[in-house]
C-alpha cells in the first residue's frame, strides 16, 4: 500500500531506523549529492550507520567533505549478495531507474522516496513529495526544522550547495520565499555561499573541449524557438571520464528566443541521454514521452537508439507542442 508521508512521519521513519541506505539518481548534480551528505550527518549525529550509494561516478564537488564516503559504481561492482538495511531512503529522485542497480544490490525493509519532481511516480510504499520545492535540500530543510534536527555549518554547506544549483542560484523560476528563507536559515548556521560559488564555477580543460564540440553543433528549429546541441558516442567516449556536462543545455537555453533547449548526448551505441530546458512549455511532459521525468523547465531522459534516430524522435514529439 503506496502512502504519502508528512515531515514529522518522514523524520520518524528516519529516526526508527539503525542501518541506512541513502541512494541518488546517476549523473549526481549538487542537489543529490547535497542531500544526501547533509542526510547522512544529521543522521550520524544520531548514532545511525548510514551508506549513500550512487550507481555512477561522481564528476566534481571534490570540495564537499566527506564527498569519498559516497559509494560509487566501482563499489557496486563488488558487492555480489544483496545488502540489507533497516531502510532504504531515495533521494532527489522520481523514478526508480534513476539508482541503476541499486535496486537489486541495496535491499532494505524499508523504502522511502523524499523528492521535488512533479513527474514522480509514487515508485515505493512511502514517500515525501513536494513538487514545490525548489531543491531535494528545501525539502531537507524543512524536514530539520520540523524534527528540531541540529543543522550545523558542514550540513548547511551540504545544503546551500542542493539549493543553490538546483535553483540557479536562487533565479529559476522554481525560487519561491521558502527557497530564500531556507537560504538564510543555512547562512544563519554558517553556509559559505561565496566558496560554494566559487569551487562549483569551474571548468576543467576537458570540459572546455566537450564544449566547443558541442557548440559547434547548435542547430536551430522552429524559427529559433528550439536550439539544441548534441556530442556524439565517439566525441564523448574521449573525455567521458573527466568533462562535466551538466551546465551544457545552458548554452542554447540562454540564446535569444530560445523556448526550448535541449543537449543530447551520445553515451554508447543505442543509449541517448537528453537534458532539456523551456521557458514555456512543461517539458517533463515530453521526457515522461519517453520514460524521463523532471520539472516543467529542466527535465531529462534516455532514448535507447543512436544520436541521430533520437533527436528525430525528439523533434517528432516536440513539433506540436512548440507550435501551440
Ligand atoms: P538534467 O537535465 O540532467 O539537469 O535534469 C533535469 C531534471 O530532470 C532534473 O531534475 C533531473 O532529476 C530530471 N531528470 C533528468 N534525467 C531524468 C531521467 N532519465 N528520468 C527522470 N528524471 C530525469
Ligand atoms: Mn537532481
Ligand atoms: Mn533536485
Amino acid at each position: 500500500m503506496k502512502k504519502l508521508l508528512d515531515l514529522k512521519e518522514t523524520g520518524k521513519m528516519l529516526l526508527d531506523a539503525k542501518q541506512i541506505a541513502l541512494a541518488i539518481h546517476m549523473s549526481p548534480d549538487g542537489d543529490a549529492i547535497g542531500s544526501a551528505l547533509a542526510l547522512a550527518r544529521v543522521l550520524r549525529a544520531y548514532g545511525k550507520e548510514v551508506t549513500i550509494f550512487v550507481d555512477d561516478i561522481i564528476k566534481g564537488f571534490k570540495f564537499l567533505p566527506d564527498i569519498k564516503t559516497i559509494k560509487i559504481d566501482a563499489d557496486l561492482d563488488k558487492i555480489t549478495e544483496p545488502l540489507h538495511f533497516d531502510l532504504l531512503c531515495i533521494l532527489d529522485c522520481s523514478t526508480i531507474n534513476r539508482i541503476g542497480r541499486i535496486k537489486e544490490k541495496v535491499l532494505a525493509d524499508k523504502y522511502l522516496n523524499i523528492d521535488h519532481h512533479i513527474s514522480n511516480e509514487g515508485f515505493v510504499d512511502y514517500t515525501y513529495l513536494d513538487g514545490d520545492a525548489a531543491a531535494t535540500a528545501e525539502i531537507i530543510c524543512q524536514l530539520a526544522k520540523a524534527m528540531q534536527w541540529t543543522v550545523d555549518k558542514q550540513t548547511a554547506n551540504y545544503l546551500f550547495t542542493g539549493l543553490y544549483t538546483d535553483s540557479g542560484s536562487f533565479a529559476y523560476s522554481c525560487t519561491r520565499p521558502e527557497t530564500m528563507c531556507a537560504g538564510a536559515e543555512l547562512l544563519q548556521a554558517g553556509a559559505e555561499p561565496h566558496k560554494i560559488d566559487e569551487a562549483i564555477d569551474v571548468m576543467d580543460k576537458d570540459t572546455l573541449w566537450l564544449l566547443t564540440k558541442a557548440l559547434n553543433t547548435m542547430t536551430f528549429d522552429f524559427d529559433g524557438r528550439l536550439a539544441y546541441m548534441w556530442v556524439d558516442r565517439e566525441i564523448y567516449a574521449a573525455k567521458q571520464k573527466s568533462a562535466d556536462t551538466d551546465s551544457f543545455v545552458n548554452y542554447p537555453r540562454r540564446i535569444e528566443g530560445v523556448e526550448v533547449a535541449v543537449f543530447f548526448k551520445e553515451v554508447d551505441e543505442n543509449i541517448t541521454r537528453l537534458s532539456m530546458r523551456s521557458k514555456k512549455i512543461d517539458i517533463s511532459k515530453i521526457a515522461l514521452l519517453f520514460n524521463g521525468g523532471g520539472h516543467e523547465r529542466a527535465a531529462g531522459c534516455t532514448i535507447h537508439k543512436p544520436l541521430k534516430e533520437a533527436i528525430a524522435d525528439f523533434l517528432s514529439v516536440i513539433k506540436d507542442r512548440i507550435d501551440n
